[in-house]
């Protein structure tokens, strides 16, 4: 299974998914999920959903396949290209970082955001990040015209130059861990329903958009109306010296539930888990002797916040990997964590059957 699992999340990770230009990524997904006889549906906002029937509530268990960047903004008259960020792009970790210019597959363009030459760096600008507003991209291309030739266009989608690499221990470190390790566990949760004899139905499903606005999941699941929705993201890792104080979540230390997440900066939502759900997973951990980790953090959020609103109101909980560095252009998970929220995620399945009761009475 870690095999698999390296292997599928090595290649995704190597394939560009902007928020609203998924198409590369679900190909890709769906092809995989092709080979193990799984077909999956896509929706016209591009969501992807494959359908296992089972009896018992029904479960909507899903993962975003989207990254963050950025769009074309501006191409100056020498060439050098101006962004508009998509996402929580973190300004900090831009400089000097290779971008890509997603024109078409074969055709798309290399570029290096500029990092001011050391040599001339006044000491006032030492210890100054550079706003989105003086960012630019250089591709060598010298005039406007020349980067026009390319098919490089004002809205056109730039990521992080795709970077995958495995480092010691089963960790593995490049771009957009976050959440094509999410889409990795969910490669391996659709060999393993596809070859079960019982269990609930369950929609799996790959959303859109969740890095631009968080709501591209929403008309999947206003059409699923699911009963249960297990979501599959990162987990802060706090393991870093720079991160100690805020919660307790080691990478490596197993698969982590999310007891509490809110943003309140324009977006004013997060998730309060279904106490169903808290009981499910912490008892099948428990019984698996699986680790579960828990998470409480203000300033992380998913598309589930607002899939839990659908339809009377879905019995929601996010589930994850720890990941250190999220954001930047060099996340780090580690590939054991992803096995062992596969078993639990597995287990947990098993564990629903049609007297699953979703009454909160019930878990007082
Ligand atoms: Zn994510």
């Amino acid at each position: 299974m870690k095999d698999r699992i390296r292997t599928d999340l090595l290649d995704l990770m190597q394939v560009p998914g902007l928020s609203g230009h998924e198409d590369r990524v679900r190909r890709a997904i769906r092809d995989r999920l092709g080979e193990v006889g799984v077909k999956a549906d896509t929706d016209r906002l591009g969501n992807l959903v494959a359908h296992f029937p089972g009896d018992g509530p029904s479960v909507m268990l899903f993962t975003h396949m989207d990254q963050l960047g950025f769009i074309v903004r501006r191409i100056e008259a020498d060439g050098l290209i101006r962004l508009e960020r998509l996402g929580g792009v973190p300004e900090r970790a831009l400089a000097a970082q290779e971008v890509l210019i997603c024109v078409g597959e074969g055709r798309d363009v290399p570029g290096v955001i500029a990092n001011k030459s050391h040599h001339a760096t006044a000491p006032d600008e030492k210890y100054r990040v550079t706003p989105y507003s003086e960012v630019f991209v250089d591709t060598g291309l010298a005039s406007a015209e020349a980067v026009e030739a390319t098919g490089i266009q004002i809205g056109s989608p730039v990521v992080y130059a795709p970077h995958a690499r495995a480092l010691a221990d089963d960790r593995i470190m490049g771009t957009s861990v976050d959440d094509r390790a999410g889409c990795a566990v969910l490669l391996e949760m659709a060999r393993l329903l596809n070859a079960r004899t019982s269990g609930p139905p369950v929609h799996l499903a790959f959303s859109v958009q969740e890095e631009f606005n968080l709501r591209g999941a929403l008309p999947l699941a206003q059409k699923l109306r699911p009963d249960i929705a297990i979501q599959l993201d990162l987990m802060l890792a706090t393991d870093t010296p720079d991160m100690g104080a805020r919660g307790d979540m080691f990478l490596g230390g197993g698969p982590g539930m999310s007891l509490y997440s809110f943003h309140g900066r324009g977006t004013l939502n997060g998730v309060i888990p279904h106490p169903a759900m808290v009981h499910l997973f912490d008892d099948t951990a428990r019984a698996q002797g699986i680790p579960l980790q828990r998470s409480a953090q203000v300033g992380v959020l998913t598309d589930l916040s607002y899939v839990q609103l659908v339809g009377d109101g879905v019995a929601a909980v996010d589930m994850g990997f720890p990941m250190r560095y999220s954001h930047s252009a060099r996340e780090v998970c580690d590939l054991n964590d992803l096995v062992s929220l596969t078993q639990l995620l597995d287990a947990a399945l098993a564990r629903i059957g049609p007297d699953f009761s979703l009454d909160r009475d019930d878990y007082t």
